[in-house]
């Protein structure tokens, strides 16, 4: 059995890759700067580059290499294996990179939206170890799902399956516009970026609030991160821990409804603000299991990912482990 898989996690600043064995192990990784302003042709370049680099370093050569799984933000079809326009990477116009990959190299090639990608890694190495039916969410940013059933990703008819942030929760929101273009989506009201922006919103409206956010951030509410807000509630202060809690509360009722829709046997929460711990989990947990039909839901544990560090390169890989 051949035993290496070379991960590629193609960001809008970076690319990231590295040799993953089928154990989990990680072995060589590189680090290349994406160069997406240079254009398509530049940008795919450094994604050949990563893999030829990585190639360079097996002393077993390629025959030793199970596949080349990549990972990159969506609109993508994994199916063909082509990259449709994702924002960050401008130039990119239904790139079949797949298939160019394999050519190149001439070994397996395949293609995963990054979130569904860390779901499947979390399955195959991480925290749902041993079960098959997962919801997968990543809160930072923005908020990206991945939906696995029976062990496979589930892509839908055009592979465009699993955008859960997208999911509306509150349509009568005005101040919830999502950079997708709807309004009201769980995105633009819980991730991390909305969670601040909203946070900020309303100490410019209410400056005489006692908080030591802005403090914490130098005086500067426009430097206020969802780091900021985490370590204040650490320090207990009050906003900070009721800013988090309202976070917890949203992605709960929204994880509710998707509980009702997937009845999965476990939902595993990665991205910066999973790093928060239990003061959101709790709060999750509680809005969820209240918000759901599901009379088991509260037998359906919500747990912290596993892969931090990493996990765009483990993603890429897993695909070759399902
Ligand atoms: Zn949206």
């Amino acid at each position: 059995m051949k035993k290496n898989i070379i991960g590629v996690d193609i960001g809008g600043t970076k690319i990231a890759s590295g040799i993953v064995s089928a154990d989990g192990g990680l072995g060589k990784t590189v680090i290349l700067p994406t160069l997406a302003a240079k254009g398509a042709d530049v940008s795919l370049n450094q994604v050949m580059v990563s893999i030829e680099m990585l190639l360079s370093g097996i002393a077993a050569g390629k025959k030793s290499v199970r596949g080349i799984g990549i990972c990159a933000p969506g609109p993508l079809d994994p199916g063909r294996g082509v990259v449709h326009n994702p924002p960050n990477l401008p130039g990119w116009k239904d790139v079949p990179l797949a298939a160019l990959v394999r050519k190149r190299f001439g070994i397996d090639t395949k293609l995963e939206n990054d979130a569904n990608a860390a779901g499947m890694a979390e399955m195959v190495w991480g925290a749902a170890k041993g079960y098959k039916n997962i919801f997968y969410i990543t809160v930072s940013t923005g908020i990206g799902t991945g939906i696995i059933i029976g062990g496979k990703i589930y892509h839908g008819k055009n592979g465009m399956a699993g955008e859960g942030g997208h999911v509306t929760v509150n349509y009568d929101d005005k101040d919830a516009v999502c950079g997708c273009g709807n309004t009201g989506c769980v995105e633009a009201i819980a991730s991390g970026l909305h969670t601040v922006r909203r946070l900020r919103e309303s100490l410019r409206k209410r400056p005489r609030v006692r908080t030591c956010i802005v403090d914490m951030a130098g005086g500067d509410l426009d430097k206020v991160t969802m780091r900021t807000v985490a370590e204040a509630a650490r320090k207990k202060d009050r906003l900070a821990i009721e800013t988090i809690r309202k976070q917890g509360e949203v992605l709960g009722i929204w994880l509710g409804s998707m509980i009702s829709v997937l009845d999965p046997e476990i939902i595993v929460i990665g991205g910066g603000v999973s790093m928060i711990g239990e003061l959101i989990f709790k709060e999750i947990r509680r809005s969820a299991y209240g918000h759901t039909i599901n009379v088991f839901a509260a037998g359906t544990p919500i747990v912290r990912a596993k892969l931090k560090k990493n996990v765009g390169v483990f993603g890429a890989a897993s695909v070759f482990m399902a």
